[in-house]
C-alpha cells in the first residue's frame, strides 16, 4: 500500500485494515499483479497457486470476461450497471468499458471490503456525463444493497440494468443461500435486465480445485466451487444468452481459445423475461 494510513483514515474513519487475516479482494489483486495486498494475502494466494498453477491465467480470463460482457450489454442498450463484489480497481474497470460505449452510463459498485471502497472512490472516476457510485454493503444482505441511497439515486430500476456478480458468489457458503440472495436481486430489477455471473468450479479439474479450496479453507476463508447445475440455478427462470453457461474463456470470445477448460470458471449471462 502506498496510499498512506493518513489518507485512509481521512477517507473512512471506520476503516480498520485487517492485515492479519486474508481478504479475497487482496488475494485476487495479488494474482492480477496488483500491489494492494499484504503478506497474509500473498501466503494464501501462493498456496492456491501451488494447487492451481494456472491461477493467474484464470484471474486474467475472468477479468476479460468482464470487459466482453459489459461491451456486449452496452451494445444491447444497457446504460446502467450494478456490480456486486467489485474488487480492487484494475484497469479497465467496468464503468470505463461501459462509458466507452456511452459516456452517460451509470455504474454502482458494491463491496463489503472497506479497502476496496477506499480504492474505488479514489480511482474509479466517472465521465462527467455518467455516474459512478460506491456502496459498502454485503451480498449476504441483498436487500441492504437495494435500499442503499446510492442505488436509489443512481439507478432507475424501472428500466433494464446489467447486474454483475463476477467471481463473488463462491465466497458465500451454501448455508448463506447464494441462490436466495441472487433471487432477491433478480426480483428487484426490470424485465429486459441482464444478470452476468462467473463462478469457479471443480468440474474441469477436481484435483487442482479441491486442493485450492483446501488451502483457502485452512486459512479461514469460505470458498465454494460449484457445479454447472448449481451455477445454472442462480439464473432462476431468466433466459441464458448465447452460448449459454460455458467455461469463462468460451463466452463470446474475441479470438479462438486453445483450451477453454484451462480457466476453471463457469460463466453465463441471462435476460429477465
Ligand atoms: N468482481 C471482481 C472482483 C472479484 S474478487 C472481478 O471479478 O474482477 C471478490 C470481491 O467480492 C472482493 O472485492 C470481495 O471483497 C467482495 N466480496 C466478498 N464477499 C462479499 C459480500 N458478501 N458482499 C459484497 N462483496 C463481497
Amino acid at each position: 500500500l502506498d496510499h498512506g494510513s493518513g489518507t485512509l483514515s481521512e477517507q473512512d474513519d471506520h476503516l480498520t485494515l485487517k492485515t492479519d487475516v486474508p481478504h479475497s479482494a487482496r488475494i485476487y489483486d495479488y494474482w492480477l499483479g496488483g500491489k494492494d495486498n499484504f503478506a497474509v494475502d500473498r501466503a494464501v494466494g501462493e498456496a492456491m497457486i501451488a494447487a492451481i498453477p494456472g491461477m493467474r491465467y484464470m484471474a486474467g480470463e475472468n477479468r476479460k470476461f468482464v470487459h466482453r460482457v459489459v461491451r456486449h450489454l452496452a451494445g444491447r442498450g444497457v446504460r446502467q450497471f450494478l456490480d456486486v463484489g467489485t474488487g480492487i480497481p484494475t484497469e479497465p474497470n467496468l464503468h470505463q468499458v461501459a462509458q466507452q460505449v456511452d459516456p452517460q452510463a451509470r455504474v454502482v459498485y458494491v463491496d463489503n471490503d472497506p479497502l476496496v471502497l477506499v480504492h474505488a472512490r479514489a480511482l474509479m472516476v466517472s465521465t462527467a456525463e455518467g455516474r459512478c457510485e460506491y456502496v459498502a454493503a454485503d451480498l449476504r444482505r441483498s436487500q441492504s444493497i437495494l435500499d442503499s441511497p446510492a442505488v436509489k439515486d443512481t439507478l432507475d430500476l424501472t428500466e433494464p440494468i446489467g447486474l454483475t456478480l463476477i467471481a463473488v458468489l463462491m465466497l458465500l457458503a451454501d448455508a448463506e443461500d447464494p441462490w436466495a440472495r441472487v433471487a432477491e436481486l433478480r426480483d428487484a430489477v426490470a424485465p429486459g435486465s441482464f444478470l452476468a455471473i462467473t463462478h469457479p468450479t471443480a468440474d474441469f479439474n477436481a484435483a487442482e480445485v479441491d486442493a485450492a479450496v483446501a488451502a483457502a479453507t485452512s486459512a479461514g476463508m469460505t470458498l465454494v466451487a460449484r457445479t454447472q447445475r448449481e451455477v445454472a440455478r442462480l439464473f432462476g427462470d431468466w433466459e441464458l444468452v448465447e452460448p449459454g453457461l460455458v467455461p469463462v474463456s468460451a463466452w463470446q470470445p474475441d479470438h479462438p481459445v486453445d483450451d477453454p477448460h484451462a480457466a476453471y470458471y463457469w460463466a453465463g449471462v441471462a435476460r429477465k423475461p
